[in-house]
Formats: structure tokens, C-alpha cells, sequence
């Protein structure tokens, strides 16, 4: 059997640095802000060539705080894509704010450049954009669109760890860029752990006191803040994997390279062009009889996942929020989409045989 995805496996090359980090943490004794979460937040903010860092207790919370740091009006509008996953919407709705949906390119499968100004209204305060899958959005033409329309920029780059566009890394584009390391990401912890990226040191301020209860000096409150910071343990590890996460993301595009080449052409691959370096957090691929070809592939055991098998859209819990507004492309997406297994415990050997397989469908 060809798993999707094994996280003991994955993690099994740290596994003896995380053991002597773990001692360190435990018998110093200092579990919440202390030395490892500076340490992480100054070497993380330079990974990504950003001025700024400030660790939070998941993606979600990276991008809630996001949102509340700029103070918006109940009702404003944020711009942001209709295929992702449902965090990026979540964070505009529990910000009392309305998601707008404009639809991505139908090639990269992120927001199309071309059709967000026609969703701008007096209301709109924010593009929030998603770099899916790990290919940065054309972030040329949206920033231009942004400072056009006085707009804030928020990424969205839980998927995009390292991954850049005309040179510059995810997180370096928008006012903040929004990070999670949950155990699957490309860059995971072992457990729940985020991040809030900026160039801005008044913006910074605002996240690193929003994260610890609106509190800069003990027990003075003087924002309506959160519990959301990054916990001593997950950032030790993360500085651990940190080292290595450039090594980590050639790889995945290593097998990548491989499906590109040699998987037939019946299946539509991942688009490419020498402007993007993606890390490929997911490898999908789409076909019209997706879940032939799932179930298929799962008889010749290879397991596959559907990111995502849902659109917001046509979710529950946005009857109310989304749901009148319509996002054919993102349907056709999550329609026909599949990813293929690109885990780093994964072989060329085991891509070889997916290929090999799926090839015969
Ligand atoms: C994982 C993910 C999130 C949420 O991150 P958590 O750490 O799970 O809260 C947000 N947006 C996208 C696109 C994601 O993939």
C-alpha cells in the first residue's frame, strides 16, 4: 500500500534532534514565550525575507489576527478566493466582516487577477489571497489592483512555505502573510502551531499584543486580545526543521518533476512557468471521472486525498454567508480534482509506481 500521507515516517529524520530539543524545553522550564519562540520568530521572519514574526497557535488564528489587527467596520468586504480551504473564509466571518468570492484561474487554481475589480465595492478593505497548493498567487497585478483601490493584502500562506513568485517568498507580498504548521503542512510542527509575518513594526505590535490577551506588560490589557501564541515546544521543533526546510521543499519538487514528466497527458498536471518556484504542499492532478479514478487507484492501493472534495460555497455552514454567491470554476475544481501521494517519507521508487499505475487508467 502506497499511503497518502504518514506523519511518523515524515517526521522520523528529526526524530532524534526533537528528543534532545524536548529535554532542553522541559527542564527549562519556560513553556510558554520564551527564548525559543524569539528565537523561531527572528529566524522565520528572515527565511522569509520579512522584517517581522510573531508566532500564534494555528494558521487560523494567524489569520483571524490579521483581519482584527486593521479595526475594520462589521460588514466590510474582503476580496478572497472561492476555491480554498474553509480557515481563510472562517477568519473573515469570525471577524464579523463578509467574504466576497471571486474565482481563481482555472490553469494555477489561484485568484484570477483579472476578476477582482469588478468585485470591489465602497465596502471592500481587503484582498485576502491564498497560495494553494503552494504556487504563489500573481501577486504583480494584485498588489497593483490593492494600492489601485487603497486595499489591505493579506496572504493566506499555510500552503506556501518557501514557495515564491518572481523571486520573492510567500509572506512578503501583503501587509501580513498568515502561516499555519499544522503537522501536514510542507513546514509542520507536531501538533498546532502558526505565524504572522509583516514588514510593518506598528502592525507587528498590534498581532504580537492581539496573540497574548491584548497585553504588552503583564496585566495591562489594552486591546480585546486572545489567547493565540505559539507554545516553546512547537517552536523548538519547528527551529529544528527550520534548518532543513529549503532541503525539504527541492525534494518534494523533486517528485513533482517526476509526475510532470511522466504522467500521461489524459490527466491535467499542475501548470508551470519559470516565474514560480512552488513547493507543492499538494501535487493534484484533475480528471472528468475523478472518482473512478480514485477508487481505481485505491484497489491498486494507492491512497489519494480530494483537496477539497467541497466548495465554501456549497458548504453548510455558509448557507446564510456564501451561498448566493456562485463559483462555477471553484465547483469545477473540486469537482475533478485529485492529489496524488508527495510525502517526504515518499520514494522516486513509490512515484514511479503511481505513475506506472495511474497511467494505465
Ligand atoms: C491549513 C490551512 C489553514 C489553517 O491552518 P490551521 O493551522 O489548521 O489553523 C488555513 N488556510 C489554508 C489554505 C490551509 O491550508
Amino acid at each position: 500500500m502506497i499511503e497518502y500521507e504518514n506523519l511518523g515516517k515524515a517526521n522520523q529524520p528529526f526524530f532524534e534532534e526533537y528528543q534532545q530539543v524536548f529535554q532542553q524545553v522541559l527542564k527549562n522550564g519556560w513553556y510558554i514565550l520564551g527564548e525559543n519562540v524569539g528565537k523561531f520568530e527572528q529566524e522565520f521572519g528572515s527565511y522569509c525575507n520579512t522584517r517581522f514574526c510573531s508566532g500564534t497557535a494555528n494558521g487560523l488564528d494567524a489569520l483571524i489576527l490579521s483581519l482584527k489587527a486593521f479595526q475594520f467596520n462589521p460588514g466590510d468586504e474582503v476580496i478572497v478566493p472561492s476555491n480554498t480551504y474553509i480557515a481563510t473564509i472562517l477568519a473573515i466571518v469570525h471577524n464579523n466582516l463578509k467574504p466576497v468570492l471571486v474565482e481563481p484561474d482555472i490553469r494555477t487554481y489561484n485568484i484570477d487577477p483579472d476578476k477582482i475589480e469588478e468585485k470591489i465595492s465602497q465596502r471592500t478593505k481587503a484582498i485576502l489571497v491564498v497560495h494553494l497548493y503552494g504556487k504563489v498567487c500573481e501577486m504583480d497585478k494584485i498588489t497593483a489592483i490593492a494600492n489601485k483601490h487603497s486595499l489591505k493584502i493579506i496572504e493566506d500562506c499555510a500552503q506556501a512555505h518557501g514557495a515564491s513568485f518572481k523571486g520573492i517568498r510567500a509572506g512578503n507580498f501583503g501587509h501580513f502573510g498568515a502561516f499555519s504548521f499544522y503537522p501536514t503542512k510542507n513546514f509542520g510542527a507536531l501538533g498546532d502551531a502558526g505565524a504572522v509575518t509583516t514588514n510593518d513594526e506598528e502592525l507587528h505590535n498590534i498581532i504580537n499584543t492581539l496573540r497574548n490577551y491584548g497585553s504588552k506588560i503583564k496585566y495591562h490589557n489594552e486591546l480585546v486580545g486572545y489567547n493565540s501564541r505559539l507554545d516553546e515546544v512547537q517552536a523548538a521543533l519547528l527551529l529544528v526543521k527550520l534548518k532543513q526546510l529549503d532541503k525539504l521543499n527541492q525534494y518534494k519538487r523533486k517528485l513533482a518533476q517526476i509526475y510532470h514528466e511522466r504522467l500521461k497527458n489524459d490527466f491535467i498536471k499542475p501548470c508551470r512557468h519559470s516565474d514560480y518556484y512552488d513547493v507543492y504542499h499538494i501535487y493534484n492532478i484533475r480528471h472528468e471521472q475523478r472518482d473512478k479514478l480514485k477508487e481505481y487507484l485505491l484497489q491498486n492501493e494507492i491512497k489519494t486525498e480530494i483537496h477539497y472534495p467541497i466548495a465554501p460555497n456549497k458548504q453548510k455552514a455558509m448557507i446564510g454567508i456564501l451561498d448566493e454567491q456562485a463559483a462555477p470554476i471553484a465547483e469545477e475544481i473540486h469537482r475533478t480534482t485529485l492529489s496524488l501521494p508527495i510525502s517526504f517519507f515518499h520514494t522516486e521508487s513509490d512515484i514511479e509506481k503511481v505513475i506506472t499505475i495511474a497511467n494505465r487508467f
